[in-house]
Protein backbone atom coordinates (compact mmCIF):
# COMPACT_ATOMS: atom_id res chain seq x y z
CA UNK A 1 0.00 0.00 0.00
CA UNK A 2 1.36 3.29 -0.96
CA UNK A 3 -0.11 6.38 0.66
CA UNK A 4 1.54 10.32 -0.36
CA UNK A 5 4.67 8.80 -1.73
CA UNK A 6 4.84 6.98 1.84
CA UNK A 7 5.30 2.72 2.21
CA UNK A 8 2.95 1.14 4.38
CA UNK A 9 2.87 -2.52 5.72
CA UNK A 10 -0.38 -3.98 6.08
CA UNK A 11 0.07 -7.52 8.09
CA UNK A 12 -2.90 -9.73 8.84
CA UNK A 13 -5.64 -6.72 9.31
CA UNK A 14 -3.33 -4.70 10.96
CA UNK A 15 -1.47 -1.59 10.58
CA UNK A 16 1.87 -0.62 10.96
CA UNK A 17 3.42 2.01 8.72
CA UNK A 18 7.05 2.74 8.28
CA UNK A 19 10.04 4.81 5.95
CA UNK A 20 9.50 8.06 7.52
CA UNK A 21 10.82 9.60 4.63
CA UNK A 22 9.46 13.09 4.63
CA UNK A 23 10.94 13.26 8.52
CA UNK A 24 14.62 13.48 6.71
CA UNK A 25 13.40 15.59 4.39
CA UNK A 26 13.23 19.09 4.17
CA UNK A 27 10.08 19.59 2.74
CA UNK A 28 6.79 20.96 4.27
CA UNK A 29 4.93 18.45 5.75
CA UNK A 30 1.46 19.53 4.95
CA UNK A 31 1.86 20.64 1.83
CA UNK A 32 5.13 19.18 0.39
CA UNK A 33 6.27 22.65 -0.44
CA UNK A 34 10.10 23.62 -0.04
CA UNK A 35 9.80 27.43 0.09
CA UNK A 36 9.97 28.50 3.64
CA UNK A 37 10.18 32.20 5.50
CA UNK A 38 12.33 32.19 8.86
CA UNK A 39 10.14 32.77 11.99
CA UNK A 40 12.19 32.32 14.31
CA UNK A 41 15.37 31.08 15.89
CA UNK A 42 15.05 28.85 19.17
CA UNK A 43 18.46 28.36 21.53
CA UNK A 44 18.57 24.72 22.73
CA UNK A 45 17.28 24.25 25.95
CA UNK A 46 19.19 21.17 25.88
CA UNK A 47 22.50 22.11 25.25
CA UNK A 48 24.25 21.55 28.15
CA UNK A 49 22.63 18.28 28.47
CA UNK A 50 24.66 15.57 30.30
CA UNK A 51 23.04 13.31 27.52
CA UNK A 52 25.53 14.05 24.95
CA UNK A 53 22.60 13.01 22.01
CA UNK A 54 20.39 15.59 23.00
CA UNK A 55 23.07 18.82 22.95
CA UNK A 56 22.83 18.86 18.48
CA UNK A 57 21.36 21.00 17.35
CA UNK A 58 22.13 24.20 19.48
CA UNK A 59 19.19 26.13 18.17
CA UNK A 60 16.41 25.33 15.67
CA UNK A 61 14.93 26.82 13.32
CA UNK A 62 11.27 27.91 12.87
CA UNK A 63 10.38 28.26 9.53
CA UNK A 64 6.76 29.40 8.13
CA UNK A 65 5.64 27.64 4.24
CA UNK A 66 5.56 29.95 2.18
CA UNK A 67 2.90 27.84 0.23
CA UNK A 68 0.44 26.68 3.05
CA UNK A 69 1.53 28.90 6.05
CA UNK A 70 2.42 25.53 8.37
CA UNK A 71 4.90 27.01 10.79
CA UNK A 72 7.37 23.77 11.52
CA UNK A 73 10.84 23.54 13.01
CA UNK A 74 13.13 23.03 10.03
CA UNK A 75 15.67 20.77 11.45
CA UNK A 76 15.12 17.07 11.17
CA UNK A 77 18.17 15.23 11.01
CA UNK A 78 18.05 15.23 14.96
CA UNK A 79 14.82 13.00 14.99
CA UNK A 80 16.49 9.64 15.44
CA UNK A 81 14.66 7.28 17.75
CA UNK A 82 17.78 7.19 20.30
CA UNK A 83 16.69 11.01 20.16
CA UNK A 84 13.24 10.68 20.92
CA UNK A 85 13.75 7.89 23.70
CA UNK A 86 15.86 10.30 25.75
CA UNK A 87 13.90 13.41 25.22
CA UNK A 88 10.85 11.92 26.73
CA UNK A 89 12.90 9.83 29.30
CA UNK A 90 11.50 10.07 32.90
CA UNK A 91 12.96 13.42 32.88
CA UNK A 92 10.70 14.71 30.57
CA UNK A 93 7.54 13.79 32.95
CA UNK A 94 9.76 14.80 35.80
CA UNK A 95 11.20 17.99 35.10
CA UNK A 96 10.08 19.46 31.66
CA UNK A 97 6.85 18.44 31.09
CA UNK A 98 6.13 19.74 34.84
CA UNK A 99 3.67 17.93 36.70
CA UNK A 100 1.34 18.80 34.34
CA UNK A 101 1.30 14.88 32.41
CA UNK A 102 2.10 13.64 36.16
CA UNK A 103 -0.27 10.94 37.84
CA UNK A 104 -3.02 13.10 39.38
CA UNK A 105 -1.92 16.91 38.36
CA UNK A 106 -4.65 16.97 35.89
CA UNK A 107 -7.06 15.13 36.63
CA UNK A 108 -9.48 17.97 36.43
CA UNK A 109 -8.89 18.77 32.73
CA UNK A 110 -8.88 15.05 32.15
CA UNK A 111 -12.37 14.68 33.49
CA UNK A 112 -13.38 17.62 31.74
CA UNK A 113 -12.24 15.99 28.49
CA UNK A 114 -13.58 12.79 29.15
CA UNK A 115 -17.10 14.37 29.08
CA UNK A 116 -16.01 16.50 25.96
CA UNK A 117 -15.43 13.04 24.69
CA UNK A 118 -18.30 10.87 25.70
CA UNK A 119 -20.92 13.64 24.95
CA UNK A 120 -19.49 14.55 21.20
CA UNK A 121 -18.36 11.14 20.12
CA UNK A 122 -20.97 8.55 19.20
CA UNK A 123 -20.78 5.01 20.00
CA UNK A 124 -20.60 5.73 23.89
CA UNK A 125 -18.96 2.58 25.70
CA UNK A 126 -17.15 0.83 22.41
CA UNK A 127 -13.41 0.33 21.84
CA UNK A 128 -11.26 3.67 22.25
CA UNK A 129 -7.36 4.21 21.54
CA UNK A 130 -5.41 7.28 23.18
CA UNK A 131 -2.36 8.08 21.16
CA UNK A 132 0.41 9.65 23.71
CA UNK A 133 -1.77 8.90 26.62
CA UNK A 134 0.92 9.83 29.06
CA UNK A 135 0.68 8.33 32.57
CA UNK A 136 -3.17 7.15 31.73
CA UNK A 137 -5.18 10.26 33.48
CA UNK A 138 -7.89 10.67 30.21
CA UNK A 139 -8.43 6.70 29.66
CA UNK A 140 -8.97 6.67 33.20
CA UNK A 141 -11.60 8.67 33.36
CA UNK A 142 -13.27 7.41 30.09
CA UNK A 143 -12.81 3.71 31.66
CA UNK A 144 -15.05 5.13 34.59
CA UNK A 145 -17.91 6.36 31.94
CA UNK A 146 -17.89 3.12 30.33
CA UNK A 147 -15.32 3.04 27.32
CA UNK A 148 -13.53 -0.32 26.26
CA UNK A 149 -10.14 1.43 26.67
CA UNK A 150 -6.30 1.04 25.57
CA UNK A 151 -3.19 3.42 24.74
CA UNK A 152 -0.40 4.26 23.16
CA UNK A 153 2.81 6.00 24.81
CA UNK A 154 6.63 6.06 23.84
CA UNK A 155 7.45 6.51 27.66
CA UNK A 156 8.57 3.01 29.04
CA UNK A 157 8.19 5.36 32.36
CA UNK A 158 4.88 6.62 31.86
CA UNK A 159 4.10 3.34 30.20
CA UNK A 160 4.96 1.62 33.65
CA UNK A 161 2.40 3.85 35.68
CA UNK A 162 -0.67 3.87 33.31
CA UNK A 163 -0.02 -0.13 33.60
CA UNK A 164 0.34 0.07 37.46
CA UNK A 165 -3.26 2.08 37.20
CA UNK A 166 -4.68 -0.83 35.65
CA UNK A 167 -4.83 0.52 32.17
CA UNK A 168 -3.57 -1.83 28.84
CA UNK A 169 -0.90 0.66 27.44
CA UNK A 170 1.54 -0.46 24.74
CA UNK A 171 5.10 0.93 24.81
CA UNK A 172 5.73 2.99 20.72
CA UNK A 173 4.98 5.61 18.60
CA UNK A 174 1.95 5.48 16.85
CA UNK A 175 4.01 3.90 13.90
CA UNK A 176 5.81 1.33 15.36
CA UNK A 177 2.90 -0.70 17.34
CA UNK A 178 0.85 -3.51 15.77
CA UNK A 179 -2.77 -2.38 15.77
CA UNK A 180 -6.01 -3.38 13.88
CA UNK A 181 -7.47 -1.64 11.20
CA UNK A 182 -10.44 -0.44 11.57
CA UNK A 183 -10.36 -1.46 15.14
CA UNK A 184 -11.60 1.28 17.14
CA UNK A 185 -14.41 3.28 17.67
CA UNK A 186 -12.83 6.27 18.72
CA UNK A 187 -9.51 7.76 19.10
CA UNK A 188 -8.31 10.30 21.02
CA UNK A 189 -4.58 12.43 21.25
CA UNK A 190 -4.52 15.46 23.41
CA UNK A 191 -1.77 17.87 23.01
CA UNK A 192 0.45 15.18 21.03
CA UNK A 193 0.59 15.44 17.27
CA UNK A 194 2.59 19.13 18.29
CA UNK A 195 5.61 16.60 19.39
CA UNK A 196 5.12 13.84 16.36
CA UNK A 197 8.13 13.93 13.86
CA UNK A 198 5.58 13.27 10.70
CA UNK A 199 1.73 14.61 11.63
CA UNK A 200 0.45 13.62 8.08
CA UNK A 201 1.62 10.31 8.43
CA UNK A 202 0.28 9.78 12.09
CA UNK A 203 -2.90 11.02 11.22
CA UNK A 204 -3.24 8.94 8.17
CA UNK A 205 -2.74 5.67 10.33
CA UNK A 206 -5.00 7.02 13.20
CA UNK A 207 -7.75 7.18 10.01
CA UNK A 208 -6.68 3.61 9.40
CA UNK A 209 -7.28 2.83 12.51
CA UNK A 210 -10.92 4.02 12.63
CA UNK A 211 -14.14 2.16 12.18
CA UNK A 212 -16.16 3.95 9.46
CA UNK A 213 -18.60 6.52 11.34
CA UNK A 214 -15.80 6.39 14.50
CA UNK A 215 -14.41 9.64 15.78
CA UNK A 216 -11.25 11.45 16.60
CA UNK A 217 -10.52 13.95 19.48
CA UNK A 218 -7.56 15.66 19.64
CA UNK A 219 -6.34 18.86 20.89
CA UNK A 220 -3.11 21.09 19.74
CA UNK A 221 -1.97 24.47 19.92
CA UNK A 222 -3.21 27.11 17.74
CA UNK A 223 -1.06 30.31 16.70
CA UNK A 224 -4.07 32.16 15.92
CA UNK A 225 -4.95 32.39 19.53
CA UNK A 226 -4.58 35.68 21.58
CA UNK A 227 -1.45 34.17 23.76
CA UNK A 228 0.89 33.30 21.05
CA UNK A 229 -0.36 36.50 18.83
CA UNK A 230 0.49 38.68 21.42
CA UNK A 231 3.95 36.47 22.80
CA UNK A 232 6.00 35.24 19.61
CA UNK A 233 8.60 32.87 20.40
CA UNK A 234 8.17 33.84 24.14
CA UNK A 235 5.38 32.17 24.17
CA UNK A 236 5.86 28.84 26.12
CA UNK A 237 4.65 25.88 23.82
CA UNK A 238 7.10 27.61 21.67
CA UNK A 239 9.14 24.87 22.33
CA UNK A 240 11.46 22.72 20.24
CA UNK A 241 12.59 20.14 20.27
CA UNK A 242 9.50 19.03 22.56
CA UNK A 243 7.19 21.18 19.86
CA UNK A 244 8.02 20.28 16.41
CA UNK A 245 4.68 21.93 14.48
CA UNK A 246 2.59 24.90 15.21
CA UNK A 247 -0.76 24.91 13.71
CA UNK A 248 -3.86 27.10 12.84
CA UNK A 249 -7.16 25.55 12.15
CA UNK A 250 -7.45 26.03 8.51
CA UNK A 251 -4.19 23.50 8.44
CA UNK A 252 -5.82 21.08 11.03
CA UNK A 253 -8.56 21.45 8.59
CA UNK A 254 -6.38 20.27 5.44
CA UNK A 255 -4.60 18.19 7.35
CA UNK A 256 -7.92 16.12 8.35
CA UNK A 257 -9.33 16.08 4.83
CA UNK A 258 -6.33 14.47 3.52
CA UNK A 259 -6.93 11.69 5.55
CA UNK A 260 -10.37 11.18 4.74
CA UNK A 261 -11.50 12.90 7.80
CA UNK A 262 -14.62 15.26 8.01
CA UNK A 263 -14.45 17.90 10.78
CA UNK A 264 -17.33 18.30 12.91
CA UNK A 265 -15.51 20.61 15.00
CA UNK A 266 -12.81 23.04 15.57
CA UNK A 267 -12.35 25.85 17.68
CA UNK A 268 -10.64 27.04 20.60
CA UNK A 269 -10.19 24.87 23.77
CA UNK A 270 -9.06 27.76 26.47
CA UNK A 271 -8.21 27.27 29.83
CA UNK A 272 -9.36 24.13 31.60
CA UNK A 273 -12.85 24.30 33.13
CA UNK A 274 -14.41 27.23 30.59
CA UNK A 275 -14.65 25.25 27.62
CA UNK A 276 -17.52 26.74 26.02
CA UNK A 277 -18.13 25.65 22.33
CA UNK A 278 -20.90 23.78 21.32
CA UNK A 279 -19.56 21.32 18.75
CA UNK A 280 -20.28 20.47 15.20
CA UNK A 281 -19.72 23.34 14.00
CA UNK A 282 -16.63 25.44 13.19
CA UNK A 283 -16.55 28.54 15.91
CA UNK A 284 -14.80 31.11 16.14
CA UNK A 285 -16.85 33.03 18.62
CA UNK A 286 -15.52 30.30 21.11
CA UNK A 287 -12.46 33.01 23.56
CA UNK A 288 -8.93 31.20 21.99
CA UNK A 289 -5.88 31.80 23.97
CA UNK A 290 -3.90 29.59 21.86
CA UNK A 291 -5.29 25.88 22.15
CA UNK A 292 -8.02 24.25 19.43
CA UNK A 293 -9.90 21.13 20.38
CA UNK A 294 -10.58 19.45 17.15
CA UNK A 295 -14.20 16.43 16.79
CA UNK A 296 -13.76 14.42 13.07
CA UNK A 297 -15.22 11.39 12.13
CA UNK A 298 -14.36 8.80 9.34
ZN1 LIG B 1 3.20 23.85 3.34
Amino acid sequence: MKRNGKSADVQHGSVMHTTVDRVGSAACNLCGSESFQDVWTIESPLRSSPKQILRVPEAYHIGRCESCGLVQVRERAFLSSEFLRELYSREYFESYGGGAYGRDARMRPFRKYARIFDKHCPRGGGKLLEIGCAHGGFLEECKMLGWDVSGVEPSSHAVEVARSRGLDVRCGSLGSVQLGEAEYDALVTLATIEHVPDPKQFLQTAADLLKPGGCVMLTTVDLEGLVPRLLGSRWRQIAPPWHLYYFHQSQMVRYLEDVGLRVCYIGGKVCPGVYRAKAYRHDRRVWNLGYMLVIATK
